[in-house]
């Protein structure tokens, strides 16, 4: 269904997120037509090129070869302009003037900024008199490094733009298997009755990757992993999967329930560290059968920023009292991938006393990235004559056999529901900031209660510490992938 039309600026035009994510994302939606044409998409960045040489760099991410006419249409709806995001220069009476000056239109401000910015971008705006009824602004993360830069952010954000018209992007929650998580838990009557402390015996939430921190070293320094995914993504993932029915999918509805949870998450001290929380560091190994460089190295000095981190998290309410939720992420993992398990008790008496194989608990894998899906890990008899033998098999829904249409990325569904005006799918001020309140408290924990950072070789799955937190509750990470 084609969105309204819609006059953008994206500011960071020539930096990686918005050559490789954002245009690329606009193009393919132009192309399945849902886009209209009086639509604009105005670049912005301080180099001083022309809009020719901008496109040209920007193809480089869309197959350009086989939707050539294609991408012709689409770079028709695209202008170039040399800007300084601080509010000087002439570059903003050129943004002025492309822009349609009809009020009822929709204008969006993508800020692909370093977040040092964004409150002088949102001054900017408004002294050049860009802000419309209908003009929205779309922040990327990291909204800040902890709460009060946070907080300082959003005041500069919110002098300008009101909460409805801020969308602060984790493009996590633009993922198809990340919106199903509402559909799989609210649209079904089989898991609600279960899905609480009387149900579940824990929640593994892990997202992993192969990848090292590569060209992004400098900002991952200064952020490290629990800072750059789990502060967002990982809370996120927590959020959906622990908030309460939310009486509609309306924006604010959704999200308050988030910050219920949030609101809920155990603040970790000091002396829980040594029980709740591991750091790690990935060293040299073998990513794919290649040699890789150790973090360090590829930083070029040594650092005590963590490359992985797992957590024990706890949620101090009635539904998950008693009910650990483990979040682990790490760079230069074994394998890439995203999935959530949610691992229900034991059947409360065994009478099968199998001949072989052992009862399981059902687990509910939820796979999103790679080979998105669903698996409900059951158990069974093996069939046969051979007794009464077990086996653990997935009930699965595999996305790419059951889709075959395929669907649309991340970034593709967010860009199109900021056009919409769909706050559900973004994160609101309150939000950020509890989750960064319980990072900081993270992290002061780590500091305080001397949490050493253990090296890991890169291609395993974290140090072995990782690993300890659960199994010293006689627990252990689940595979869903393989399973
Ligand atoms: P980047 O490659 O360094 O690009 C930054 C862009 O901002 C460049 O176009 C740069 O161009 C422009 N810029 C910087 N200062 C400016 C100023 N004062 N006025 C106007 N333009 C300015 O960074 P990025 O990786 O694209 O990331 C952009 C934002 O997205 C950051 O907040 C980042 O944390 C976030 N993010 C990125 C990714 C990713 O995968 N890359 C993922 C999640 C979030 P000029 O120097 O020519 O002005």
């Amino acid at each position: 269904v084609p969105v309204e039309a819609f006059d953008m600026v994206i500011f960071g035009a020539t930096g990686d997120l918005a050559r490789r994510k954002i245009l690329p994302a606009l193009f393919h939606r132009w192309c399945d037509g849902q886009i209209p044409e009086n639509s604009r998409i105005i670049a912005a960045a301080r180099e001083d090129i022309s809009t020719g040489e901008y496109l040209e760099r920007a193809s480089e991410f869309v197959n350009g070869d086989k939707k050539a006419k294609a991408w012709a249409a689409f770079s028709d709806r695209v202008s170039y302009t040399a800007i300084d995001a601080h509010g000087d220069g002439s570059g903003w009476e050129t943004v002025k003037d492309a822009l349609d000056d009809d009020p009822a239109k929709v204008r969006l401000f993508y800020l692909a900024l370093p977040p040092s910015v964004y409150g002088p971008v949102c001054a900017a705006i408004e002294s050049h008199g860009l802000v419309t009824p209908r003009a929205r602004i779309v922040l990327e993360k990291p909204i800040g490094h902890d709460f009060h830069s946070a907080r300082h952010i959003n005041e500069a954000v919110g002098a300008v733009f009101d909460e409805a018209s801020i969308f602060r992007i984790d493009h996590y929650l633009g993922k198809e298997t990340v919106q199903n998580l509402l559909v799989l838990r609210f649209a079904n009557m089989l898991l609600e009755p279960v899905w609480n402390a009387n149900g579940i015996d824990h929640v593994q939430i892990t997202v992993a990757e192969t990848l090292g921190a590569g060209e992004r070293a400098e900002y991952y320094d200064r952020a490290g992993a629990l800072r750059d995914m789990v502060q967002n993504h990982l809370l996120q993932l927590l959020c959906l999967v622990a908030m309460e029915p939310p009486v509609s999918l309306d924006g604010d509805a959704v999200r308050t329930e988030k910050l219920k949870v949030l609101h809920a998450l155990r603040l970790i001290r000091a002396e829980d560290a040594g029980q709740c929380l591991v750091r790690g560091q990935y060293g040299a190994g073998l990513i794919d059968g290649a040699k890789v460089p150790g973090y360090a190295d590829e930083l070029g000095q040594p650092t005590k920023t963590e490359t992985f981190t797992a957590i024990r998290a706890s949620i101090d309410n009635w539904r998950w009292a008693g009910v650990p939720f483990y979040l682990r992420t790490g760079k230069r993992m074994a394998t890439r991938r995203s999935e959530i398990i949610v691992q229900f008790k034991p059947v409360p008496h065994d009478i099968i006393r199998a001949d072989a194989g052992v009862l399981q608990p059902n687990r509910l894998v939820i796979r999103l990235q790679p080979d998105e899906g669903v698996k409900l890990m059951m158990m069974t008899k093996d069939p046969g004559p051979g007794g009464m033998r077990l086996r653990y098999v997935p009930l699965n829904l595999s996305y790419a056999d059951a889709f075959e249409a395929g669907y649309p990325d991340a970034y593709e569904r967010l860009l199109m529901a900021v056009v919409r005006g769909n706050l559900a799918l973004f994160m609101r001020r309150d939000e950020v900031e509890v989750a960064w309140r319980w990072t900081d408290a993270v992290i002061r924990a780590w500091h305080d209660g001397a949490c050493p950072l253990h090296a890991y070789a890169a291609g395993t799955d974290g140090p072995s510490q990782g690993s300890l937190l659960l199994s010293r509750e006689g627990r252990e990470w689940f595979d869903g992938h393989h399973a």
